[in-house]
């Protein structure tokens, strides 16, 4: 009998894992897949993912083999900013949501999915989880009404079945636990992304980049084995067009995007993989926990992949949820006060203004006149610049950022500097012009 059994070893279900088997409680974890392996992702790391990984003592072992780096740059329409994620907030963010700041780095960096899983799947064996790769679970054991274990099949092809106090569903946003528990998705965003993406050796851009024009989006940033992941995305109306030609697209694309990426790319760059694609990304919620089960990860949060947040959000759901487990496996706290608690962090007013921030994102619509004159006046406020970037990073509240006092504020400096945008020349015919299908 295990205290918990995590279903899924990657981003959350590792994390959980290993934070639970820290507190010395036992722990089995189960992927059908094998490690080190990729998973659909382009892997950046924000800085608070950063954090998390400094704070469970696993982030020298990721920066021994990636390239870090603080300042990003943001590219909209042609309008340049340049910024980092305050430590301040930072430091804010991890208090109001762990109670503490330790640990707190200003970096970001695009970690391989082979390369960070790995580190995490060790990391939780290492600390005492019991780990079982290549294994699939089948089944969830419920006896009067409340999950109590699991049946699957092993590696070797045998059938397993085992019994926890608490199944933690870290399978990921297609979840097989809460598919079986029969849990609807809620507020579910159907429009989205889609995205393509590869690795590029032979240049070096840098920093991180990204960029935004039009209903298209582009971003370049360097990653392990001295290659840059180059990613291109737009909106999932344009998919059937785009998928034509692949490759092509993604050139074309890029040009489109950032003329200066596109030639980069083109002349010096060299493809080292196949080109990765992904169109389904919508966007939902599910509930979190129930008799005998939690979720933690895309299995209870999916989001496009358009802010880069998921890997982040699912170390931030293992914190949460196994901080409140752990209250409970201690005999600290009943199993409803300490899943109560997890839920009251999860389900805070900042957590679905952010969910609406990336779903609404997502829809690719050109930026506006007056949200493209707010990026102008940034260009002169380096405080509000890097507090733009930390509440696309959902390390300020959204809420803040985008207040009514803050965006006239700002648009007032914004008209007197417009000019010398290209992107404001003739504004009617660039934004009618952005809306044809690009690949059509
Ligand atoms: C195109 C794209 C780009 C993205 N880019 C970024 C990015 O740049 N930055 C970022 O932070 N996030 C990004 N994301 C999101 C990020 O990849 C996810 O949020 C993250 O992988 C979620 O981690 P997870 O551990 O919850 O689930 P997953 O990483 O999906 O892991 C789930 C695991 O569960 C296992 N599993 C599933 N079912 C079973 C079963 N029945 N038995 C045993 N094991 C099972 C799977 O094998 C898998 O290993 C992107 C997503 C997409 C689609």
């Amino acid at each position: 009998m295990y205290d918990a059994i995590v279903v899924g070893g990657r981003c959350a279900g590792a994390a959980t894992a290993l934070l639970l088997a820290r507190q010395g409680h036992r722990v089995l974890v189960v992927d059908r897949s094998s490690f080190p392996s990729d998973v659909i992702s382009t892997h950046f790391l924000w800085p608070h993912g950063m954090s998390y990984l400094n704070r469970w003592g696993l982030l020298d072992q990721v920066t021994a083999v990636t390239p870090t780096h603080t300042v990003v740059d943001i590219v909209n329409d042609g309008i340049p900013l340049s910024g980092s994620v305050p430590v301040s907030l930072l430091r804010e963010h991890f208090r109001d949501l762990h109670g503490d700041d330790s640990g707190v780095v200003q970096s970001y960096a695009s970690v391989r999915r082979r390369v960070l899983d790995q580190i995490l799947v060790e990391a939780a064996a290492k600390a005492g989880a019991e780990v079982r790769t290549h294994s699939t679970v089948r089944e969830l054991i419920i006896s009067d009404g409340r999950v109590v274990g699991v049946r699957g099949r092993a590696s070797d092809g045998g059938e397993f079945e085992e019994r926890a106090r608490i199944v933690v569903g870290a399978d990921g946003r297609n979840s097989f636990v809460a598919r079986t528990l029969g849990l609807p998705r809620f507020d579910e965003r159907p429009r989205c992304t889609f995205a393509y993406w590869s690795y590029w050796s032979g240049f070096d851009p840098g920093r991180g980049q990204i960029h935004r024009r039009g209903r298209l989006g582009c971003a370049v940033v360097p990653t392990n084995f001295g290659q840059n992941m180059v990613l291109v995305w737009g909106p999932s109306e344009w998919s059937r067009e785009f998928r034509a030609d692949v490759p092509g697209n993604v050139q074309r694309a890029l040009d489109f995007v950032s003329p200066e990426l596109g030639e980069l790319v083109r002349t010096r760059g060299t493809r080292e993989e196949r080109i990765y694609g992904t169109l389904d990304q919508s966007g939902f919620l599910r509930q979190l926990h129930g008799p005998g089960w939690v979720l933690v990860g895309d299995a209870e949060s999916a989001k496009d992949q358009c802010t880069a947040i998921g890997m982040t959000h699912a170390f931030r759901d293992a914190e949460l949820a196994s901080a409140a487990l752990h209250r409970w496996l201690a005999g600290e706290s009943s199993l409803d006060e300490a899943m109560a608690a997890y839920e009251g962090r999860r389900r805070s007013q900042n957590s679905a203004a952010y969910y609406d921030y990336v779903c609404t994102l997502s829809e690719m619509r050109p930026y506006r006149h007056d949200e493209l004159q707010l990026f102008v006046a940034l260009r002169g406020n380096q405080e509000e610049t890097d507090r733009f970037i930390a509440t696309h990073a959902d390390i300020a509240p959204v809420s803040e950022f985008f207040q009514a006092s803050n965006l006239f504020l700002l648009n007032d400096a914004a008209k007197e500097s417009s000019a010398g945008y290209p992107v404001f020349e003739d504004f009617a015919a660039t934004s009618r012009m952005y809306q044809q299908n690009l690949f059509a």
